[in-house]
Parts: C-alpha cells; structure tokens; sequence
C-alpha cells in the first residue's frame, strides 16, 4: 500500500502510475489525481498532445534520415535486401508475384516511346 500525496487515501502500488525516477517506482499521487489534474487543466492537455506530436514528428524524421544515410553508405546491400524481399514475396505467394511483376512490365512498356 502506497499514501497518495494529493488525496491522502491509502492505496495499492497499482493505482499509482509507474515512474522511474522515484524510489519506489511509482509517481506520488494515484492515478485519480493523475487524471483529475490532467482532465482540469486544458493548457497541460494540450501541451502534451503537442509535445506527442512534435516526437513523434522528430522521431520519423530522424528515423528517416538514418535510413537514408545507411542506404547511402551501403548501397549494395540496399539493392540485395530488395531482391531479397521480391524472392521472399513470390516464395510466399506466387500468384500474385507474378500479377505484380505483369502489371510492371506493362506500365514499363506503356512508359517506353512508340515504336522502339
Ligand atoms: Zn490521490
């Protein structure tokens, strides 16, 4: 059992939210509070949301970046693991590997000049 330090109830550790900074591993209020704190102030909701928003947003971009410098820097083993998911895809389902590879070449010829 764990004292809220907001409401003052005694409780069990699992109406306290997890925290890893605190010596107990978990916040010193329940999760009552947590939410009613959270439900009466708009400002913090909507400061959470944004800062959700603005990670997730770093967090893709940087992800992408990443991805983009490893295809940089290893070029052929972009190309092998491509290969790799196509020979996978039609050991999966080969039906529709070769609806796929059909559907390719037919935008590929319609792409090409007339005539050549
Ligand atoms: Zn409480």
């Amino acid at each position: 059992m764990k004292t809220c330090s907001r409401c003052g109830i005694a409780q069990p550790f699992t109406n306290f939210y997890r925290h890893s900074r605190t010596r107990d591993g978990r916040q010193s209020h329940c999760k009552d509070c947590d939410r009613k704190r959270y439900r009466e102030d708009p400002e913090r909701r909507a400061q959470v949301k944004a800062s959700k928003r603005r990670r997730h947003l770093e967090d893709s971009a940087a992800m992408q970046a990443q991805c983009r410098r490893w295809v940089a820097a290893n070029p052929e083993r972009w190309r092998e693991i491509g290969r790799l998911g196509k020979q996978r895809q039609r050991a999966a389902d080969p039906e529709r590997a070769r609806e796929t590879s059909r559907l390719a070449s037919r935008k590929r010829r319609a792409l090409a000049p007339r005539g050549a």
